[in-house]
């Protein structure tokens, strides 16, 4: 079976693709894999561009692994599979009556997929999404079941929030859930200085903030947040129309006659850019945080210190007027709480992130290269789960607890049972075995 990703920047063939139904067959399955020599790789739902999941071994996928296992009102605890789709869980939740905190842009990955690359959404008191972790049981390479908790294990429950399916296989989590909500989300049109200008403003005041601005437009789309006290909802046929076909289909029109006519694209960016509307919503809180996006797309996003964010966006602006690329994708702009997770992107103190697109069937490679440089210029640290070109000096740079990590890695999975090729290559050489 052949298997790619959703943004097609990667395609392989397993030797083996298995679901298991059952914890125990998933140890079966590592240990015979162990035994037979072949590497293991776990999927979720694909959602990330680097190879992370690529494998000419054997591929596990946690989807016959869904559901809520267990949910506990006075602890406001509630334990899914790990395999589990966000929607899923999200939806499970609601009618148990409670919502996460927090989410980001979509809700098709998987808890464990979107938790283990450090996918994040935004706002002042948002760290990434595995901030919202209780626990979680995971088997390692060497077949071993592990329940693990920040008051007992906190070295390895740090580790395990954002590991790259690095320590192995993770079977269960448990989430820190609220009482459900509702939200209202006000989208607004201003000048990308008076965004970034009023940036500080914003985040104290709301509590999800984030804005999407077109190259060579002068024009955001700011997304302010908050809770609302009366329920609403959007409709569904509204959702599917306005939100999907309509607002996905002028998209991709947009992006068609970029990949067309490439030098066409600052006039094509500037329109979409002014074409942006205006909005109010109130809906529950898991629909408001996700959005469809059916158009496909390549991403590289950096997390730099929150201080200099707007310094970097105006960097960024300044590279884009100067080498006019070819492009027709907004970037994003958000805020993620500071955190102590070693390979969180925001370990250490809160972070700006800033995600620069590209339609997937336009090259990238000069843009995220040029932005790229920019970012590393600010000690930036790439998301895990979108593409990015940091060597391992820089990774080391960045994320000081990096051999840390590596050295549970290896007490945990001490044959490479998990690791692949480009694992390999990122983090494995020998100087970051050193602690
Ligand atoms: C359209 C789109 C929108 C996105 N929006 C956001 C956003 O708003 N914010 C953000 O931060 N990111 C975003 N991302 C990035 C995305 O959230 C991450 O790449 C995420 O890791 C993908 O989750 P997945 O379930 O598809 O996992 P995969 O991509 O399949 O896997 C990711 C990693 O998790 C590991 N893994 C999967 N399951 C397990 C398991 N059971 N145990 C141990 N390890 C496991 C895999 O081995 C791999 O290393 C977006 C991506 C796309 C395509």
């Amino acid at each position: 079976m052949r298997v790619r990703n959703w943004g097609r920047t990667v395609a392989f063939q397993p030797v083996r693709y298995v679901q298991p139904a059952r914890e125990e067959e998933l140890v079966k399955f590592i240990l015979q894999s162990r035994e037979a020599g072949q590497a293991v790789r776990v999927i979720g739902a694909g959602h990330s561009w680097p190879p992370l999941v690529e494998t000419s071994g054997v591929l596990l996928r946690l989807d016959r692994m869904q559901g809520l296992i267990s949910v506990s009102p006075s602890e406001q605890l509630a334990t899914v599979w790990a395999g589990t789709r966000l929607h899923r869980a999200l939806g499970l939740l609601w009618r148990e009556g409670f919502s996460l905190g927090n989410q980001g842009d979509i809700d098709r990955q998987s808890i464990a997929g979107a938790f283990s690359t450090g996918t994040h959404g935004t706002g002042k008191e948002f760290g990434v999404l595995a901030t919202q972790v209780a626990h979680y049981r995971f088997v390692d390479g060497r077949g071993r079941i592990h329940d693990v908790y920040p008051d007992t294990q906190p070295e390895l429950f740090r580790a395990l929030q954002v590991s790259l399916g690095l320590l192995g296989v993770i079977t269960q989590v448990t989430l820190r859930v609220e009482p459900r909500y509702w939200l209202r989300l006000t989208k607004r049109i201003e000048p990308l200085e008076t965004a970034l200008a009023r940036s500080w403003e914003y985040l104290d005041r709301y509590r999800h903030f984030e804005f999407f601005w077109f190259p060579y437009s002068d024009q955001a789309a700011v997304k302010l947040t908050e809770r609302s006290e009366r329920p609403g909802r959007v409709p569904l046929w509204r959702k599917w129309f306005i939100d999907g076909l309509w607002e996905n289909g002028a998209f991709w029109t947009v992006n068609k006659l970029a990949q067309v006519s490439p030098s066409r694209s600052p006039g094509i960016c500037r329109f979409a850019g002014r074409s942006m509307s205006e909005e109010v919503r109130v809906d529950r809180a898991y629909r408001v945080f996700a959005s469809p996006r059916w158009v496909r797309f390549r991403e590289m996003e950096y997390g730099v210190p929150a201080e200099v964010g707007p310094e970097v966006l105006r960097e960024i602006r300044r590279w884009i007027e100067k080498h006019q690329p070819a492009v027709s994708f907004p970037l994003e702009y958000r805020y993620v709480k500071g955190d102590d997770i070693p390979l969180s992107p925001a370990y250490g103190g809160d972070r700006v992130f800033i995600a620069v697109h590209m339609y997937y069937r336009m090259p990238h490679a000069a843009y995220f290269k040029g932005i790229e440089e920019i970012f590393q210029a600010y000690e930036g640290r790439p998301h895990w789960g979108k593409m990015h070109t940091a060597s391992l000096d820089y990774l080391l740079r960045v994320y000081p607890e990096l051999p840390r990590f590596l050295a549970l890695r290896a007490q945990y999975d001490p044959e490479g049972v998990f690791v692949n090729s480009y694992l390999k290559q990122l983090l494995l050489k020998e100087a970051a075995q050193v602690v």
